[in-house]
């Protein structure tokens, strides 16, 4: 590996990072953690031969609290996220996934931003930002726009950034307290394994379980990651019982698109898909599902 062939910039502001990006556009590839990128280069793939090194802006290292908003800064690590008490409080399902990204050490350097730049449909933090209706800031030197995450992905490594664009804040919606969530994912083995399929979910169940909401979205299944709309349009305002556990999960194995790939076969992550789903929501149904505390005493 010789990294002496790349030109690397390491702007010390956002400005400056910026005023690069417009004048290099697609000559540079950005790099946070580096752990998507410095695999390209191991591998030698890739194709850009000058880095635009985001890791010293500082000001793009934060999670704040805005009303009912959580504001995440691109540069901000799993590891950080994993420890901040607002986001174990209201977004405790986006605390899961990232505790099931690579190892420690990927915890450590990896972003969330580099997991929306990387647009893998497999990335696990995605699912979550889903379910929690998450929006994404591009910023250019000369305009800013925000995404929703749902629109930000055109297919498995593109998304709608455009060349002279960088992601600078992810913004997400807390949820309730009391709601039940669970994030499931499985690999070829218990960890450090890229996901096969994997499950965010969000519901509002009521005290008889009745189902007065649910959001749930996948990783892995299809050509991004996605919502199963359907599926959760047919479970609104039922009864959660295990034959609506059943229906509801065959609807999402049906709704799905997985491909077969060295992973698994589309027929297994369909199983899977209903696997994850049919037991998070009987969780839910036997109250052993985790809930949002929302930092309210006397809710779980
Ligand atoms: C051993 C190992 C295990 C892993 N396990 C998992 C796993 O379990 N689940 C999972 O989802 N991922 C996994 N990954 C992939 C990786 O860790 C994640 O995708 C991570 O979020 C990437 O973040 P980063 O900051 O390191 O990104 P980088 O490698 O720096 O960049 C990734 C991509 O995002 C772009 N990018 C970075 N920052 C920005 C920005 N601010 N604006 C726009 N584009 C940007 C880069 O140009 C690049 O295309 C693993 C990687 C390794 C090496």
């Amino acid at each position: 590996m010789n990294y002496s062939q790349y030109t690397v910039h390491s702007p010390q502001t956002l400005n400056e990072a910026l005023g690069i990006l417009k004048e290099k556009q697609s000559e540079v590839r950005l790099i946070a953690g580096g752990t998507d990128v410095m695999v390209l280069i191991k591998d030698g793939v890739l194709k850009e031969k000058e880095l635009l090194n985001l890791s010293y802006l500082d000001e793009l290292k934060y999670i704040r609290e805005d009303g009912n908003i959580i504001k995440v800064g691109a540069l901000t690590t799993y590891r950080e996220l994993e420890k901040s008490s607002v986001v174990n409080l209201s977004a405790p399902i986006l605390v899961d996934a990232c505790k099931t990204i690579g190892a420690t050490q990927i915890q450590n350097l990896g972003t969330l931003a580099g997991n929306l730049g990387n647009a893998s449909p497999a990335g696990d933090s995605l699912p979550p930002l889903y379910v929690l209706n998450a929006n994404v800031k591009l910023q250019s030197a000369e305009s800013e726009r925000i995404i929703p995450v749902s629109e930000f992905f055109l297919g498995p490594r593109k998304t709608k950034r455009a060349p002279n664009e960088l992601i600078t804040e992810i913004t997400i919606e807390k949820a309730k307290p009391g709601l039940h969530y669970f994030f499931k994912k499985l690999g070829l083995r218990e960890a450090n394994a890229i996901s096969l399929v994997s499950v965010a979910c969000i519901v509002d169940l009521d005290k008889d379980k009745k189902i007065n909401s649910i959001k749930l979205a996948l990783g892995a299944v299809a050509p991004t990651v996605m919502r199963a709309v359907k599926s959760e349009k047919l479970a609104t305002g039922r009864q959660l019982d295990l034959n609506l556990i059943d229906e509801i999960a065959r609807g999402v194995s049906e709704e799905i698109s997985p491909i077969t790939d060295i992973r698994g076969s589309t027929e297994y992550r369909r199983r899977a898909a209903y696997g994850l789903v049919y037991e998070g929501l009987y969780e839910a149904l036997m109250g052993t599902a985790k809930r949002v505390s929302g930092g309210i005493e006397g809710v779980y």
